[in-house]
């Protein structure tokens, strides 16, 4: 059960993985499942996801339909439905924060839904997604993230959807339980260790520092979510692991919260 809570929120990056992960059951699942038993439930939810970039700032007014952007899965999978409202009682804020801050009517995408049917299977906190701004530097989104974290303290939680690692053409996709390459664990090693550490900067410079950054992100829209969360985060503030593994090869479900 969700208890109400007028207090600080946490920001949580959660790697989606496979959509499937939507209607499944597995760990990586029972990990968002025990998560969301214990959260305090927060005012809204601001979700930043790798499947909505654009070439500038905006964020999307939603209908109760959901955006099915993924190909060739099982039929129930495009059957999942998610009512959250629109948390657009947050918009005029948002507009302070963001510069040119646009809003847009476009559907949840599948890296907003598939997480947040298990973390708020009720569908009952008021949600608004962020878009990816593609003209930003890895700084620039590291520094939007610092720049929203005042929303926590009203309540609001923050939610990044990605993965730590995310390249599809390499991944095993008929094999959830794939042996790991090794690239896939050092750069997963990599992000572990600069979270616990604090070492932002690092994952900021990804592409210069680790030498496997290429497999591990030919695009970069599923590492992008990951800095507004570390951005989002406190320094005096405890953090943890919600999952930790390699799925499929070399798809890490490394999953990090903040502030809970
Ligand atoms: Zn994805």
């Amino acid at each position: 059960m969700l208890h109400v809570s007028q207090s600080k929120a946490p920001a949580l990056f959660v790697g989606h993985g496979n959509p499937m992960n939507a209607i499944g059951d597995n760990l990586f699942i029972a990990s968002l499942n025990n998560l969301s038993k214990t959260l305090q439930k927060p005012k809204a939810v601001l979700v930043i996801s790798a499947h909505w970039s654009a070439p500038y700032n905006a964020v999307s007014v939603h209908e109760s339909e959901l955006l099915y952007d993924m190909y060739g899965f099982p039929k129930e999978l495009y059957m999942v439905t998610y009512k959250a409202k629109n948390a657009d009682f947050l918009i005029p804020q948002l507009q302070k924060i963001v510069p040119d801050l646009r809003v847009e009517k476009r559907a949840l995408d599948h890296g907003v839904w598939s997480v947040l049917v298990h973390l708020f299977p009720d569908a009952d906190v008021p949600v608004l997604q962020l878009s990816i701004n593609t003209k930003f530097s890895m700084k620039e989104h590291f520094e939007m993230g610092k720049a929203l974290e005042v929303l926590r303290e009203e309540g609001v939680m923050i939610v990044g959807s990605g993965n730590v690692t995310h390249n599809l053409r390499e991944a095993v996709l008929g094999e959830k339980d794939a042996p790991v390459d090794a690239w896939a664990k050092e750069f997963d090693g990599f992000v572990k260790d600069a979270l616990l550490t604090r070492d932002f900067d690092a994952l900021i410079d990804f592409e210069i520092s680790q030498r496997y950054a290429h497999l591990a992100h030919p695009t970069k829209e599923h590492f992008i979510p990951l800095l507004y969360i570390a951005g989002a985060s406190k320094n005096d503030e405890k953090s943890r692991f919600v999952y930790e593994g390699i799925e499929h090869g070399n798809l890490s479900m490394r999953s990090w919260i903040t502030g809970e």
